[in-house]
């Protein structure tokens, strides 16, 4: 990365939305750059939440789906080739 990019990248950080989790040490909010659920990287920005046990995108309901659609897929060009 350039200086100029650098520059760019810095001024960019400034208008970053911040992590807004409780400081223990300061009781302060913590202030990190935030992603995208509004956490920074050491409290929950990484995290996707708890796993999803139940409903359609849980990891059994979307194996399902993907075989299904794989299934598909074969037939459609088994019929593609017989034409
Ligand atoms: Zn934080």
């Amino acid at each position: 990365m350039n200086n100029k990019a650098m520059q760019q990248a810095r001024a960019a950080l400034v208008l970053h939305p911040r992590c807004g989790a409780h400081c223990r040490r300061t009781g302060q909010p913590c202030r990190n750059p935030a992603m995208a659920n509004g956490r920074c990287r050491m409290h929950g920005g990484k995290s996707t939440g708890r796993p999803t046990i139940h409903g359609r995108y849980t990891k059994a309901a979307l194996a399902q789906r993907a075989g299904w659609l794989a299934v598909e897929r074969s037939l459609r060009a088994l019929i593609d080739k017989s034409e």
